[in-house]
């Protein structure tokens, strides 16, 4: 399915096949529209192998020594996301005059979204929740996109809901995929969007310009390319109050005999005062030993089963830029880091009443990137832009407010965007 089509002209262009474009391409594709799918990935056989991840994982830098992480493949960044699941803020969006919870209602049909039960816990997370609730925090289970029947003993990658399967049911549905098919910009008739252009990459031979022509081109390609891509095609203010994200660090320390296993990071968790959340940080061995190297700790690299993990996490206002060469930039603020501070305090307490010891802490990293394009300001309540069928579905347009796991509400949103296209047709 990755050939190129010579018939170039579809019922809708998708740009990008993560979490948004591979649930509207699915949505569209059941109902025999003509779907073409332009992702700049390439198809792996997902793995969670150091070479698997590398082969994906692309660092954006947003800001100094702060680095968000996002996977170029067929399926997005659920390639390598956690699992972690919440609820859609549904006033939220019926305050901007979307409304949900049909699209909820329907992916719960469709996705695992379970609570885990403790048997599938690693000793490290229910000794960092004993821990929790012995000093008075409380430390609850979060949703996640996991198949239990596929994690019976324990971790697995495989048992966690990726957008890939969403990708193939398209395809099977008629739907055509082009891999390594990195769309540049958004070709216009007037003040309507009629196709795109992007560059179609082969190796040794380098790349060649394309165009494809649809009816609705939707602009699922994540934060760190649908902006620029609008911006690129003319449309203005973008990002013009800045984005938003959640800066986090883990802290790790080691707890000899603990007999820690690979493990679902992020399934619980607890909020302090003035937005500062404190998770479970207990990541899977491979994560770990990345992580480990990456800070130079070979102590705590080669002591795998005797680790213990807390996240801590803080809100962070608007701010920063998208600048020119198509990058965020922002500097995180004194109270942010006191914030932070004040956080890593109650994480350590929370570890060495633990037991643990060698307390270490990961540098910060910017998870949640969000906020550059606004409902009801650059988008409409259908999540058309101002050149009529011109539409951006993705993190892009999640409210500043909404600073949780953001994947189920992405399918809520795609949904309902695939209903509003089907609709008008
Ligand atoms: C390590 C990590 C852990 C996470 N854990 C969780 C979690 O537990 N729970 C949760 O809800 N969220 C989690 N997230 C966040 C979540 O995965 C993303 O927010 C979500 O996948 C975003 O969906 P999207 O559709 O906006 O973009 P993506 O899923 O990133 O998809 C965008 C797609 O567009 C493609 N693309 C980019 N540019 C172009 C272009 N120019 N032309 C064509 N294609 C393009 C990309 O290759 C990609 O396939 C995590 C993220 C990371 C990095």
């Amino acid at each position: 399915m990755t050939e190129l089509n010579q018939n170039n002209q579809y019922d809708a262009i998708i740009i990008g096949s993560g979490t948004c474009g591979a649930t509207i391409a699915k949505e569209l594709a059941k109902q025999k529209k003509k779907v073409l799918i332009l992702e700049r990935g390439k198809t792996v056989l997902l793995k969670e192998s150091l070479s698997g991840i590398v082969s994906i994982m692309n660092e954006i830098s947003v800001g100094k020594k702060l680095k968000d992480m996002r996977a170029l493949t067929t399926g997005g960044t659920t390639a390598l996301y956690f699992g972690v699941a919440a609820l859609p803020p549904f006033d939220t969006f019926s305050s901007l005059g979307i409304d949900l919870t049909q699209d909820y209602e329907e992916a719960k049909k469709e996705l695992p979204i379970n609570y885990l039960p403790d048997e599938i816990y690693g000793n490290q997370s229910l000794k960092l929740r004993d821990s929790a609730l012995e000093l008075g925090y409380s430390w609850e289970k979060q949703l996640m996109l996991v198949d239990l029947s596929k994690c019976k003993s324990g971790y697995s990658y495989e048992s966690k809901w990726k957008a890939k399967s969403f990708v193939d049911d398209a395809i099977d549905d008629g739907a055509t995929l082009v891999n390594r098919a990195e769309v540049t910009k958004i070709i216009f008739d007037k003040n309507k969007a009629i196709g795109v252009e992007y560059k179609f990459k082969v190796r040794a031979v380098g790349s060649t310009l394309y165009q494809a022509f649809g009816e609705k081109i939707i602009l699922a390609a994540g934060i760190h390319a649908s902006p620029m891509i609008l911006r690129n095609s003319g449309i203005k203010n973008v990002a013009k109050n800045g984005f938003y994200f959640d800066p986090n660090m883990g802290i790790f320390g080691l707890i000899p005999g603990l007999k820690s296993t690979d493990n679902f990071v992020g399934t619980m968790q607890t909020h302090l005062e003035d937005d500062i959340s404190l998770g479970d940080a207990n990541v899977q061995k491979l994560f770990y030993k990345i992580l480990t190297v990456a800070m130079f700790k070979p102590r705590h690299y080669f002591s795998f089963s005797d680790n213990i993990g807390i996240g801590v996490k803080v809100e962070e206002p608007m701010g920063g830029e998208l600048m020119e060469n198509g990058k965020y930039h922002k500097t995180l603020s004194q109270e942010v880091l006191s914030k932070l501070d004040r956080g890593t305090e109650a994480a350590i307490e929370i570890l060495k009443n633990a037991g643990a010891k060698h307390i270490i802490k990961s540098p910060l990293s910017p998870t949640s990137v969000g906020g550059a394009l606004n409902i009801s300001e650059h988008v409409d309540k259908n999540l058309e832009t101002e050149f009529k069928n011109l539409y951006v579905c993705d993190r892009s347009v999640l409210p500043d407010t909404y600073r949780k796991p953001p994947t189920l509400t992405l399918v809520c949103l795609a949904k309902y965007l695939a209903r509003h296209l089907l609709a008008e047709n």
